[in-house]
């Protein structure tokens, strides 16, 4: 048992707990993260990477949710540029959908509600315009145009823990918290490592649960603490294609069923489609999308797209479970996607905060309602700091001048290859690449173009971001995975186990 006590102890490495974690840690608390598996292993991975109000959030009247989120939109755009960029959205019209002026009205008050914006506002567009219709059927006419902005959500995840460790905090991954109470005046919090299976207790005076699908039974099984709070688990799909249209703007569909479906272009050669709404009752039932998504989610897109895609056309997929507040809505479409925090605590004292909800567009601003919460138990908490400075990497003046600076120093490396990895690690790609002179100075290189995942990156993952295991590093740290062969996937996991092996020998 460490006699070490932690201030905070957070209990998931989601978007959530390592923006706390984030937080917590540059106001001078002491803080331990806790993540049973990868960071941004679970729902964070999962989303449809977007950084955006939820234009169809309006007709749900969640005008709050809407404005912060919009508003949060502006600040993330400038802490992490090199993983968030603006994306325009193209939303074709008819007859038969929306009728237009309570589209243009939400678009007016998408264009307003989170007040000053770095991003066009939005317009009608006419589709002789093919710049704006690229892959749809031609009986389309018209659309319009609005700005939102997409993002790496892992990597957002991964820079807000590395943020956290430069700020004082401990991450530990393949860690899971087991049991938690509260003893002779502090949390006793007992961990698990999932690979050695050795088990530790640690001391702290507070802990968030940041759980995100797992917030009720952690609170059930794990602390016995019970909270009249409950937690709705909604599946959302998505399918990767190949590339359906030309352009970098994104589709919004408005489907049948009143729901809306995207097409966002997906690292260069793809396009991501989603998502759906399937209530679960459980986390283990949300882990894989099933036939009926993949029609749904084919047939959403195809109602609009010239070339129609078939099931084959599908190149990945991906799913995971939103953690929403069950605010008892019966359509999993209506839950609200706003937050909810809730305290208990033992005498004033000793407080666990459970985090219900949330989005990751919304995680800087939930750390902060968080730590506003936590305040009367950390006196000392100093004031609110995150969205002054960059994430790690983020501190580039633009992606341009950030790679043609690389360029200058790396004057060997094909230029695609530069740009994937600015895109990556903005300005840290100096020390990816630090004494890098020529190709052969990356080492072993996996795939190819673009998606070139080298030797000196990996080793870079496992170094630096916590990366453990071959998906850490092929479906969040990058998507190198997306682009390589089954052989050349085999190949890079089995260098990424032989390198981990050998870090873990000398620990
Ligand atoms: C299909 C879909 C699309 C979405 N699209 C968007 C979008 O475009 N934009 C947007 O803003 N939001 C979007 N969201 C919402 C967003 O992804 C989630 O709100 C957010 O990722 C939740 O983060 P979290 O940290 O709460 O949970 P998670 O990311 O699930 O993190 C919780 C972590 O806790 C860990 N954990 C659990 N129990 C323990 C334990 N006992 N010990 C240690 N660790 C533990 C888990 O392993 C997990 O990593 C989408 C969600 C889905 C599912």
């Amino acid at each position: 048992m460490s006699t070490h006590i932690y201030d905070l102890v957070i209990v998931g490495g989601g978007i959530n707990g390592c923006g706390i974690a984030r937080d917590a840690a540059g106001r001078g608390l002491n803080v331990l993260l806790v993540e049973q598996d990868d960071l941004a292993s679970a729902t964070s991975s999962w989303s449809s990477k977007l950084i955006h109000g939820g234009l169809r959030y309006l007709e749900q009247y969640e005008f709050r949710l809407v404005r912060e989120s919009l508003q949060e939109r502006e600040v993330l755009l400038k802490i992490a540029p090199h993983i968030i960029e603006p994306l325009e959205f193209i939303l074709p019209h008819e007859g038969s959908m929306r009728p237009a002026w309570l589209l243009r009205l939400g678009l007016f008050l998408y264009d307003h509600i989170g007040g000053k914006t770095s991003l066009p506002g939005s317009r009608g567009v006419t589709f002789p315009d093919r710049q704006y219709s690229a892959g749809l059927k031609p009986s389309l006419r018209r659309g319009f145009l609005y700005s939102d902005a997409r993002v790496d959500d892992s990597r957002l995840t991964v820079l807000n823990a590395l943020s956290a460790r430069e700020h004082g905090a401990e991450v530990r991954t393949r860690t899971r918290v087991t049991a938690g109470k509260r003893a002779a005046g502090l949390w006793q919090i007992k961990l698990c490592n999932v690979d050695s299976s050795e088990v530790d207790t640690v001391s702290a005076r507070g802990v968030v649960n940041a759980a995100g699908p797992w917030v009720k039974s952690f609170l059930d099984d794990s602390v016995h603490v019970p909270i009249r709070a409950t937690v709705k688990l909604v599946k959302g799909s998505h399918i990767v294609v190949p590339r359906v249209h030309d352009g970098q703007h994104a589709y919004i569909l408005q489907n049948d069923d009143k729901r809306v479906a995207f097409i966002i272009p997906f690292e260069e050669k793809f396009s991501l489609i989603g998502t759906t709404d399937v209530n679960v009752a459980s986390v283990d039932k949300g882990h894989q999308i099933s036939k009926e998504e993949i029609t749904y989610l084919l047939r959403a897109a195809n109602r609009f797209l010239a070339k129609p895609l078939v099931e084959s056309d599908v190149a990945w997929t991906y799913t995971g479970v939103r953690p929403l507040y069950d605010d008892g809505a019966a359509n999993p479409s209506e839950i609200t996607r706003d937050y909810v925090l809730k305290t208990d605590h033992q005498d004033g004292k000793l407080p666990l905060l459970s985090i219900f909800g949330g989005k990751i567009t919304t995680y800087r601003r939930l750390a902060e309602h968080a730590l506003d919460e936590l305040r009367p138990y950390y006196p000392q908490l100093s004031g609110s700091w995150t969205a002054g400075e960059a994430l790690p990497g983020g501190d580039m003046d633009s992606m341009r001048d950030t790679v043609s600076d690389m360029l200058k120093k790396h004057a060997s490396l094909p230029i695609d290859y530069l740009t994937s990895l600015v895109r990556r690690h903005g300005s840290l790609t100096g020390k990816v690449l630090k004494g890098v002179r020529s190709m052969a100075d990356l080492g072993e290189l996996f795939g190819a173009g673009a998606a070139l995942l080298s030797e000196r990156e990996i080793d870079y993952c496992i170094r630096e971001e916590w990366a453990r295991m071959p998906d850490d590093i092929l479906w969040r740290r990058t998507k190198c995975g997306l682009h390589m062969d089954a052989a050349e996937q085999a190949r890079a996991a089995e260098f990424i186990q032989s390198r981990v092996a050998i870090l873990r020998k000398s620990t």
